[in-house]
């Protein structure tokens, strides 16, 4: 069973073609500047072919990426009717959906009015199922969802604490996202201790450009960083996390911020990483400054850390201890000074780090010392494969 997993955003496209009957990675690649000219990149095994190609809308991309499937070169099919379904990420599925589902009609309009809540995010990953309608006519489409992982989260961790009734007639609440990488490295992570997963407290730090934790309790999200929007939370590349609102007001008041949309663009694209440091968004940039001897870069970093580490905290009260912290995503997974800061802050729950163990990038990895009583793991994320894994299993539904 081959599936087409897809990651549609406003002007690009990444893909990947898994056979299913061994979880192999067959193809995979990225669509660019769709909507301006057109790339494309495309990687099967050593092979990489990039190419500039029209690409006028979102259909183009689609249509490119079949022909790049079936290329007697690089492709690794041939014929479309080797494609079983297509597994779409789709961020935002608001309180409808807890798991992933075989799009219809009825589903489509449900993504559609989350866009409300999501509108960076879901009106594109609604063009490319659309697309995919128009270019592969009944073909079965899956969607997974960002937020689906976390919908198991009490009441008590969901809510804001402002009136109930903006949560029953608005459903203002908290969501999370990054739930198919937090799913999958929560998974990972229970198979490495060779314990079963329903039995383990876990905390899983998603650190990328875009960061968010989760507290894992026996399988289930019982609590994440991130809240109503991918806004809310720890500091990232671009995004502040959380701030007081008031700071919103005080933006527009002090003529900062013409409007509250200008005020939010300036969290979300000009705060995080690159507004404390003034260097970059990118960590590689920020720690090579902090080498350097810049000091901003340096309390860029000292914030990040201090803000990851009391989220530990606060969800090993959560959860009423932990058993393991896991890193991921392109900081965690490949760090060692940022892994090596965090756990500084965890002795107290019984962190230990062997340092020769977190000498490594990229690889899964336990780098606690023998006697730990919390095991510290780098899991490297697959969503691509969640994505492939969800859409088989709601096929088989
Ligand atoms: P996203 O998918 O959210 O765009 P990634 O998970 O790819 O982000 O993570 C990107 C971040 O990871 C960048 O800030 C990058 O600097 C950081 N990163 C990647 N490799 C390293 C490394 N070797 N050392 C430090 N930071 C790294």
């Amino acid at each position: 069973m081959k599936i087409l997993v897809l990651n549609c955003g406003s002007s690009s496209l990444k893909y990947q073609l898994l056979n299913m009957e061994n979880e192999q990675l067959l193809v995979k690649g990225l669509c660019e500047r769709i909507g301006i000219d057109g790339v494309l990149k495309h990687e099967r095994n050593e092979i990489k072919y990039e190419a500039s190609i029209a690409m006028p809308d979102h259909n183009a991309a689609v249509k490119i990426v079949l022909e790049a499937l079936l290329d007697k070169n690089h492709g690794a099919i041939s014929s479309i009717d080797e494609i079983h379904a297509v597994g779409h990420r789709v961020v935002h599925g608001g309180e409808f959906f807890s798991d992933s589902v075989l799009i219809d009609d009825k589903v489509e309009a449900a993504i559609e009015a989350c866009c409300d809540v999501a509108p960076l995010h879901n009106p594109p990953n609604l063009i490319g199922i659309r697309a995919c309608k128009t270019v592969m006519p009944g073909k079965p489409q899956v969607a997974v969802f960002d937020t689906a992982f976390h919908q198991t989260m009490p009441k008590k961790a969901y809510l804001y604490a402002i009136p109930y009734e903006l949560y029953e007639q608005h459903k203002i609440r908290k969501y999370g996202f990054h739930g198919t990488s937090h799913k999958y490295v929560s998974m990972q992570a229970a198979k490495l201790l060779g314990k079963p997963y329903a039995s383990l407290k876990i905390i899983t730090c998603h650190l990328g450009n875009g960061a968010s934790i989760c507290a894992v309790n026996k399988g289930a999200s019982a609590d994440t960083s991130m809240g109503f929007t991918p806004l809310e939370g720890l500091a990232m590349g671009t995004r502040s996390g959380s701030v007081d609102p008031a700071v919103v007001a005080a933006l527009i008041d002090r003529g900062i911020c013409p409007s509250v949309q200008a005020a939010i663009d300036l969290l979300n694209k000009k705060s995080g990483m690159l507004g404390l440091s003034g260097v970059s968004s990118d960590f590689r940039d920020i720690e090579s400054a902090k080498k350097d001897g810049n000091a901003r870069a340096e309390t860029a970093l000292d914030v990040f850390y201090y803000k990851v580490a009391k989220y530990i905290g606060e969800y090993a009260a959560a959860m009423n201890g932990v058993d393991a912290v896991v890193f991921t995503a392109g900081l965690g997974e490949n760090s060692i000074a940022t892994r090596e800061a965090i756990c500084g802050y965890l002795s107290y729950l019984g962190v230990e780090v062997d340092s020769e163990k977190n000498n490594c990038r990229g690889k899964e990895i336990d780098f606690s010392t023998e006697c730990a009583k919390v095991r510290t793991l780098v899991i490297p994320t697959n969503e691509e494969l969640v994505i492939a894994r969800d859409t088989k299993s709601a096929l088989q539904k």
